[in-house]
Parts: C-alpha cells; sequence; structure tokens
C-alpha cells in the first residue's frame, strides 16, 4: 500500500525520551499532516468496515486519537479505557506489566453487552503488555475480540497478545 511509506514518515523519532536510550515514536506530527492522519484512519476502517464490528475500544490517551473516528465510520460505538482513577461509574480493571513495575486499564461496566464484536486500537505495541489487558477487560465483559491495531508495531508486538490477531500498519523508523 503506497499510503504505508507518507504514513511512517510523519511519524517524528525522539531520541532519549521519556527516559534515556528511548527512540520514541511520537504520533503528534502524523496528526499535523491532513493526507497521512486521513490515510491512517481510511485504512482501519476500509478494514473493519465490514467484519460486524459493534465496538471500537481506544487505549488511552493515544488509542482516543484515532479509536472515535474509526468508531463513527464503521458504524460502531466507541469505550474508551483508562489508566486508574478516571472513570467515574462502575469499573473492572485489569493489570498489566511495564518494564518498571505494573499499571491497569479500566472499563465501565455496561459499556458494552455480551457477544459484542470488539477491536482493540491503540498507537503503538512493543511488548504487546497493553493490548493484553485491554482484550482481558472485554472479554471479562462477555465480548468477542476480533483484532488489536495499531499505527507503529515494534517486532515482538505479540509476545503478550496470546495468539489474538494484531494488525500494525508501520514499523519504527
Ligand atoms: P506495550 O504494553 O506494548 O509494551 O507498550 C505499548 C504502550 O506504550 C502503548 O500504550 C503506547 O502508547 C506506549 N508507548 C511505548 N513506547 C512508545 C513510543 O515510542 N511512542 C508512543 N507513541 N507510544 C509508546
Amino acid at each position: 500500500d503506497p499510503r504505508l511509506q507518507g504514513i511512517s514518515k510523519a511519524i517524528r523519532v525522539v531520541p532519549d525520551f521519556p527516559i534515556p536510550g528511548i527512540m520514541f515514536q511520537d504520533i503528534t506530527t502524523l496528526l499535523l499532516d491532513h493526507k497521512a492522519f486521513k490515510d491512517t484512519v481510511d485504512i482501519f476502517v476500509d478494514r473493519y468496515r465490514d467484519m460486524g464490528i459493534s465496538v471500537v475500544a481506544g487505549i488511552e490517551a493515544r488509542g482516543f486519537v484515532f479509536g472515535p473516528s474509526i468508531a463513527l465510520a464503521i458504524g460502531a460505538k466507541f469505550v474508551p479505557l483508562r489508566k486508574p482513577n478516571k472513570l467515574p461509574g462502575e469499573v473492572i480493571s485489569e493489570a498489566y506489566v511495564l518494564e518498571y513495575g505494573t499499571d491497569r486499564l479500566e472499563m465501565h461496566v455496561g459499556a458494552i453487552e455480551p457477544g459484542e464484536r470488539a477491536l482493540v486500537i491503540d498507537d503503538l505495541v512493543a511488548t504487546g503488555g497493553t493490548l493484553s489487558a485491554a482484550v482481558r477487560l472485554l472479554e471479562r465483559m462477555g465480548a468477542e475480540v476480533v483484532e488489536c491495531a495499531c499505527v507503529v508495531g515494534l517486532p515482538e508486538g505479540q509476545r503478550r497478545l496470546d495468539g489474538k490477531p494484531l494488525y500494525i500498519l508501520v514499523e519504527p523508523r
């Protein structure tokens, strides 16, 4: 797909952010490039529009940038998966492993019905730990997670996904 090169080029790489040794993939520059931003959403929409998906679940915070546009275009609802203690209603929670320590994702109880078909979206997958926590949240609510999708995928991105399909657009630069 010739659009992928433009998407890759629009992502800025920031060395040593947020800590020394990390080559941070900055998607804010992709959002400044109308064509690259639209191409990104269009590719996901084309892939998911006829897959019977009724829920797009986006991971805080950069999953919120892409998820709602995809949800609206494919006729699905959008469910935010948030960091701890942000959601005001009753939540379920899943912990996941970070490089140092753990974190949690939370989802509102009642956001989805059992049997709904879901897509999980984030900007980037590294170990897959964050996406796998998202998958567990949705499956605990009885959803069927059809696929996880990210704009950028590190080669090891499948590691913690336990066989769940992962769709990525580009590799890190
Ligand atoms: P994982 O759980 O797969 O190891 O890490 C993925 C999570 O870390 C995602 O939520 C993603 O937003 C964030 N993340 C890690 N490294 C980067 C990076 O270089 N750029 C961006 N934009 N996000 C990153």
